[in-house]
């Protein structure tokens, strides 16, 4: 009965598809995280949850 809410923030690794630079980023990010090699954007806000524009490798909890 007692379901314990999952965190709702988690770091996730994930690899540009410009230049396969691998960075953590936050799930929830509300602002655009960018490559820190190419610039190019790696997440995209969405109310609340970031949505991943690259390869999610690994998430880190
Ligand atoms: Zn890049």
């Amino acid at each position: 009965m007692s379901k314990v809410p999952q965190p709702t923030t988690k770091f996730l690794k994930v690899k540009c598809e410009s230049c396969n630079n691998e960075q953590v980023v936050f799930d929830s990010a509300k602002i655009v995280v960018k490559c820190n090699v190419c610039g190019s954007d790696l997440t995209e806000p969405k109310g609340g949850k970031a949505k991943i524009l690259g390869e999610v490798l690994e998430v880190l909890s």
